[in-house]
């Protein structure tokens, strides 16, 4: 089903924060090449004081629901989850033909509604100093929308990538539980009771696997993934889009904190001040 070909990358590498990042496997595997809709609103300027989108990608597994949350907490900011905008906004998606897609992803024309609602009309991140993009964007064509959106309301794009081995993501994959009930997330990681790691420790219920866990869909997420890393890398090089890469092969807690130190030299926040490498 995969051929790991361990290629060199055909470009510099982005900046990694952390540890040396081990090579992630590149399966390069053209991703489809649909045709990018044009979006242009000239009366937006809902970004003038410099926020900045932060795409956060990386296999699943990696630990982007973590660290996007433990990073909208510290910094303030708000995040877009594209799963929970199609869930919001259903009538966008009116006219299109619904989704044949395995993992339930919508094309190219629901995504670029959906941001344009909710970045244009809905002026999410307005004065914050940045948005976080919860595994986003999945396709370079993603990508392309993420960068009109940004150009459409003066905000800058950047790409923060969580990179971890295969190993690493299949472990944290088979650890992790959700709980059923505490929600609103259901894929909001739980903390399990001190007693009995199988409960909540919130509302006690038995904690389950995520739904998109489950091998043969994790199987695919990483597919998918794995096929679309390296075009998301290089149109965000050829976009000039800052790109840092967290090893995500660490702790949680120093996934974290690195993923801190690339957010702060990201948005400009002074604790990046004298940290360049
Ligand atoms: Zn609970």
């Amino acid at each position: 089903m995969t051929t790991n070909a361990m290629s060199a990358p055909t470009r510099p590498e982005p900046a990694t924060v952390g540890e040396p990042a081990a090579r992630l496997p590149c399966l390069i595997t053209a991703a489809p090449h649909v045709p990018v809709p044009t979006l242009r609103t000239p009366t937006a300027t809902a970004h003038a004081a410099g926020t900045v989108l932060v795409a956060v990608i990386g296999p699943p597994g990696a630990g982007k629901s973590t660290v996007v949350r433990a990073l909208a907490a510290t910094f303030g900011v708000p995040v877009f989850r594209l799963r929970e905008a199609v869930r919001a906004r259903p009538e966008l998606l009116a006219g299109l033909p619904p989704t044949r897609d395995p993992l339930g992803w919508v094309g190219l024309e629901a995504v670029r509604r959906l941001l344009h609602a909710t970045f244009v009309q809905g002026r999410l991140g307005v004065g914050c100093s940045a948005v976080l993009l919860d595994n986003f964007p999945g396709t370079a064509g993603q990508l392309a929308l993420l960068a009109e959106i940004g150009e459409a309301t003066h905000a800058a794009v950047a790409l923060l990538e969580l990179r971890a081995d295969a190993l690493t993501a299949a472990v944290r994959v088979g650890r992790r539980r959700v709980c059923p009930v505490c929600g609103p997330d259901p894929h909001a990681p739980a903390v399990p009771a001190t007693d009995d790691p199988a409960r909540c420790g919130s509302c006690r219920a038995v904690l389950a696997r995520r739904d998109t866990d489950v091998p043969r869909l994790h199987a695919l997420r990483l597919d998918r993934y794995t096929a679309n890393r390296s075009e998301i890398a290089d149109s965000a090089a050829e976009r000039g889009i800052p790109h840092l890469v967290v090893n995500a092969d660490a702790t949680m807690s120093e996934v974290c904190r690195a993923a801190h130190h690339a957010l702060s030299r990201l948005t400009g926040s002074p604790e990046s001040s004298g940290s360049r490498p």
